[in-house]
């Protein structure tokens, strides 16, 4: 019997080397140490042995019993362990590696542009002057001089909403009189920058909505002369020195007289290509004195004060610094083209 015992203990501890889950333990548990295994069979049935082999039988047989009990908090152990580190291991938080780059965004070209002009226009006194997208027929249109039935507002038509004479601003120049009633009687150097809509065909070089930056400067001794220079100085700055300008004569209901600025083509310098239509010139800017009438919606006396405003597009100025070729880009949001600046 004292054999038996050897070999129960023997077996035991060698199929207990080869367990790896608890499973497997759960089962070896009830084999070699449950009520029914042979050890416990042996040690219940103690009482029918006789008086010389109990006690060597009985010392063993708890032997065995306390081996294979020791075996087995040692396996648990093991497992939880092996199970620890497994889980350590496949959740593993490495707090050496270096984070992972945010992708950084960049401004939109439109606004990178948009700032180039306002720190152009900053130096020479000139501020930025907010106002809304959505206008009065009044401050869109009478009140710059084009009356109802005008046939310039033809080249304006925009979109209206559903109350009657509200519309959205088929130009920055509205602002003009908001930054007049504003300021009057004081001197006025403002840009007004903003989108502006119009009901266009989308073509490659119109869309309904576009960026426009206006310009406004009213006072006392005002000439058409601080006008030419101021927007020649502009120019200079924004395409080069090396670029000529120039002023043609031009019509605007809200401008007498009025006057468009070309400068030499940025891309053939002048000798004439696609980009400038073979003229060697671009047209950048509108411009003119400002009318008698819309001085006098403003709030200021057109006997006392005069003033000069242009209107420019920012978007055109991006196109042709960049060599972009169509204007749709700008509002699609891809970034295939956004990237690129
Ligand atoms: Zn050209």
């Amino acid at each position: 019997m004292l054999d038996q015992l050897n070999s129960i203990e023997k077996e035991a501890l060698a199929s207990l080397e080869n367990i790896v889950d608890q499973a497997a333990l759960d089962a070896w548990r009830v084999t070699h140490l449950g009520k029914k295994s042979p050890l416990m069979t042996i040690l219940g049935d103690l009482g029918k042995l006789s008086k010389e082999e109990r006690p060597a039988i009985g010392k063993r047989g708890n032997e065995v019993k306390r081996a294979l009990e020791a075996a087995l908090e040692a396996k648990i152990e093991t497992l939880h362990r092996a199970e620890m580190e497994r889980s350590l291991k496949e959740n593993a938080l490495d707090v050496t590696l270096p984070g992972r780059p945010r992708p950084r965004g960049r401004l939109h070209p439109s606004t990178q542009t948009l700032r180039e002009f306002y720190a152009i226009w900053a130096e020479m006194g000139f501020q930025v002057f907010r106002s809304r997208d959505v206008e009065s027929d009044e401050y869109n249109f009478e009140l710059l001089n084009i009356p109802q039935h005008h046939p310039a507002r033809d080249m304006w038509d925009t979109f209206y909403t559903t109350t009657p004479g509200v519309l959205l601003r088929t130009h920055t120049s509205p602002g003009q009189i908001h930054a007049m009633r504003a300021y009057c009687p004081n001197p006025i150097r403002v840009i007004l920058p903003g989108m502006c809509y119009r009901y266009e065909q989308i073509t490659a070089s119109k869309d309904i909505q576009f960026q426009q930056v206006e310009g406004l400067a009213v006072g006392k001794h005002v000439r058409m002369t601080d006008m030419l220079e101021t927007m020649s100085e502009f120019a200079r700055r924004i395409f080069g020195a090396e670029y000529t300008v120039r002023f043609r004569a031009s019509h605007f209901p809200f401008t007498e007289p009025s006057m468009e600025m070309d400068v030499e083509c940025v891309n053939c310098g002048g000798k004439g290509c696609s980009v400038c239509k073979h003229t060697g010139w671009l047209e950048i800017a509108g411009a003119g004195m400002v009318h008698p009438v819309v001085l006098k919606n403003g709030g200021y006396d057109p006997r006392v004060y005069s003033g000069f405003a242009f209107g420019m597009g920012p978007q055109r100025v991006t196109m042709l610094k960049h060599g972009i070729t169509d204007i749709r880009y700008f509002w699609q949001n891809d970034l295939r083209f956004l990237e690129q600046f």
